[in-house]
């Protein structure tokens, strides 16, 4: 499978080892129990419900989630959550905070607002989100019916370093682009949320980490489908869910686990994000990070070049080599190497060769 493989460095859906795509194609046919694929498994049948049962157990344990949370498996990536979370926790009159770091927060907050009150507690906007706003600078509502962060910017690369401690209101965390990459206490996160496509595995699936005191909030008139409650009372088998995206990411989920679990991503999203930037630092004559220093997300780096006119031919570099994805969000422009769970070290390691290799070529090395 390594030949003519593309080193992917895409925002998501993201790159998967290739030991867990060669398992998922030789164990998609029949399967022993049944003579079934996953793809026909009832939902219903106790078959499906192990399967299910693996891979919550397996994203319970990775994450350390407390008797105090339950995990929901839900359709929908995050981008449902962000209609979910208002409707299930803000109370009829009541108000959410949100601290909008991006562009992902910020449309978090907009979905919020089309139904009730939303109070942007801090906002990074007005320096193109490259710094996060400092916690001590949060101007926060001590009666919010919960805080709204997002754990990692995904489109300017930056991150929440410190998830914050002592707050009133129950903090509620969009952990997209690095859950599974880093630490992310739930004794301090009431709901921890995503899309999975990134660090879990499959695009069109969510993950919903929530204390379950919380799901009791929903209001009656709510439409069941939205009730986190429900699905709960429903082990996230409400309607048919995504079988087989449930499947896949346990495959993801075992494949983490046995090559060390969440310390060892950690270890390698760290020494990842180490080599580039250590070699975009090396070079800053030639090249300019978008995130300032203290603001770094160690899963998105996004940087220009200094000279506008050359980015085309970097990409293009890039993609002799076998490495794609790379190109910046478009609001930002420039590049972006994307390096979540499926990332080898290997791989962030040949960019950042590339990187050295284009500033030295350029000529003004460490100018
Ligand atoms: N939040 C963050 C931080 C993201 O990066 C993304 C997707 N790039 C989303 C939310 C939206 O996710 P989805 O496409 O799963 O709705």
């Amino acid at each position: 499978m390594a030949t003519g493989r593309t080193m992917w460095f895409g925002a998501g859906p993201a790159r998967w080892p290739e030991k867990v795509l060669e398992r998922a194609a030789r164990e998609l046919g029949p399967r022993a129990e049944s003579g079934l694929s996953i793809l026909e498994l009832s939902h219903r049948g106790a078959e499906y419900a192990a399967v299910q049962e693996n891979t919550v157990a397996l994203l319970s344990r990775l994450l350390s989630v407390p008797e105090s949370h339950e995990v929901l498996l839900l359709p929908g990536g995050a981008t449902m959550q962000f209609a979910m979370l208002p409707a299930n926790l803000r109370p009829a009159g009541s108000s959410a905070d949100y601290v909008v770091t991006g562009n992902w927060s910020k449309k978090a907050a907009l979905l919020a607002r089309a139904d009730g009150k939303v109070r942007v507690a801090a906002t990074g906007e007005e320096d193109g989100f490259r710094e996060i706003p400092p916690t001590q600078s949060w101007d926060l509502d001590e009666g919010a019916a919960y805080l709204h962060v997002t754990t990692n910017n995904t489109i300017c690369g930056t991150q929440l370093h410190e998830i914050p401690e002592g707050l009133t209101a129950p903090l509620v965390a969009d952990a997209s682009s690095d859950v599974l990459t880093r630490e992310l206490p739930l004794d301090r996160i009431a709901v921890l949320y995503g899309g999975a496509q990134k660090c879990i595995g499959p695009a069109g699936l969510g993950f919903v980490v929530i204390r379950k005191d919380l799901m009791e909030r929903a209001p009656e008139t709510l439409p069941s489908f939205w009730r986190y409650r429900d699905h709960s009372k429903a082990s996230s088998r409400l309607n048919t869910p995504p079988t087989a995206l449930i499947w896949l990411a346990g495959l993801m989920l075992e494949w983490i686990d046995r090559e060390g679990g969440l310390r060892e991503m950690m270890r390698r999203a760290d020494e990842r994000a180490r080599l580039v930037y250590e070699a975009l630092d090396a070079h800053p004559a030639v090249f300019e990070p978008v995130a300032a220093p203290e603001a770094r997300s160690r899963t998105n780096v996004a940087f220009r070049l200094r000279d506008r006119d050359r980015e085309r031919d970097l990409l293009e570099l890039a993609a002799r080599d076998g490495m794609a994805g790379l190109s910046g969000h478009r609001s930002v422009g420039g590049l972006r190497a994307s390096m979540y769970t499926g990332m080898t070290v290997e791989a962030a390691g040949r960019f950042a060769g590339l990187l050295h290799d284009f500033a030295e070529r350029s000529g003004r090395v460490g100018a």
